[in-house]
């Protein structure tokens, strides 16, 4: 009997899918196949088709998500693979804020002519949905990156399907732990495994999640023909980091809700940006950009990095990257909440802020 065709819980899947199958001297977790190709007349013929590290990565993804994986050398690699799907001169409808390498792929691919890509608010669903017409591909993100956005994936994945349109979701920031779009209706889940999945930050890693078999099919011979696999200590590493989601994921958000609330009441931040559930939140730092950039300059145990999503919290202020649309503040401040001590968190965060202040 299959691990997919079990009612598993989200935190057994975690630990239990994606292993070699068990017999009298098997090893529990499966190896690393450090190999280009394999003896002819078995199930894998030359490591840019398949490799069994990757297939039982994409396994556990594959059970967790609800679909069947494909794992890919970064998120943007995956992100780039399922945008290789529209037609040429096509349309893309993406969220007005979303992860900036995203906008900065549709826009490269729209300079060159390959497509035309449309922006909208994805926090407002109709007028997302009127943004809607005449689109061949419909890229979600939600909650959004940086702004934490949230969007109603049920409506707008349904409004999409009677249109006829593809749709596909950036699950980073959630994970399948606190959302599964392909049960919501669309059809693609997108993952960033550098983050949450892996869970480590030493690691780029990317997955597409579909349930559609002739997708999945095209999506493999195209990754085979394209050639942007991941290398098999990567998806190693990330199957191993997997095996604890449910662990650090269930502490950082906790400790995320935790420094929301405080950080509502603290006289240095305007605004807090939290959806009210995951560990990415941002702030508004009141006296502006120089401001924001003290508080990222000035914390001690917080890491002044981008990025996100591993166990070792980490603080940006998002406009430092050129790419970032302008409609995000200067003063944003994205949080990414690890796994650390939570007041050792807060009184970190709060002298930098403070300081802040008095600069
Ligand atoms: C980091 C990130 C990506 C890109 O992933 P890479 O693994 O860095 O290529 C895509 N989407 C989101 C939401 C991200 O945070």
């Amino acid at each position: 009997m299959s691990l997919r065709s079990q009612p598993l819980a989200p935190a057994t899947r975690v630990v239990a899918a994606g292993r070699p199958p068990r017999e009298p001297g098997a090893s529990v977790g499966p190896a690393v196949e450090f190999t280009s190709t394999f003896v002819a007349g078995g199930e894998c013929a030359y490591a840019r088709f398949a490799n069994p590290t990757w297939t039982a990565f994409e396994e556990a993804v594959g059970s967790l998500e609800g679909g069947s994986a494909l794992a890919y050398a970064s998120g943007l690699a995956a992100i780039a693979a399922v945008t290789g799907t529209v037609p040429h001169g096509g349309t893309v409808l993406a969220p007005r804020h979303c992860y900036n390498g995203t906008g900065a792929l549709l826009e490269q691919l729209q300079g060159a002519g390959r497509l035309v890509l449309r922006r909208a608010d994805i926090a407002d669903t109709a007028a997302f949905i009127d943004a809607m017409d005449h689109v061949d591909l419909v890229f979600l993100e939600s909650p959004t990156n940086p702004m934490l956005e949230v969007a109603d994936l049920p409506t707008l994945a349904k409004a999409a399907r009677e249109s006829g349109i593809r749709t596909v979701c950036d699950n980073t920031f959630a994970t399948p732990l606190l959302q599964r779009p392909l049960d919501l209706g669309v059809d693609v889940v997108v993952h960033s495994a550098t983050k949450y999945l892996s869970g480590h930050s030493d690691l780029l890693l990317g997955v597409l999640v579909t349930r559609s078999e002739d997708l999945r099919d095209h999506l493999h011979t195209a990754r085979t023909l394209g050639g942007a696999i991941p290398g098999p200590m990567e998806a190693w590493l990330a199957l191993r980091g997997l095996r604890t989601l449910h662990l650090r994921f269930e502490r950082a958000c906790a400790n995320a809700a935790e420094l929301a609330a405080r950080l509502v009441d603290h006289p240095a931040v305007a605004r807090v940006r939290y959806p009210g559930f995951g560990a990415m939140l941002a702030i508004d730092v009141r006296d502006g950009r120089e401001a924001a950039q003290a508080v990222e300059q000035s914390v001690q145990l917080w890491l002044p990095a981008t990025s996100l999503g591993g166990v070792e919290s980490m603080i940006e202020r998002r406009r430092r990257q050129p790419g970032e649309p302008v409609t995000v503040p200067q003063e944003l401040l994205r949080l990414s909440v690890g796994v650390e001590d939570v007041e050792d968190l807060w009184r970190d965060l709060d002298a930098a802020l403070s300081s802040s202040r008095a600069s």
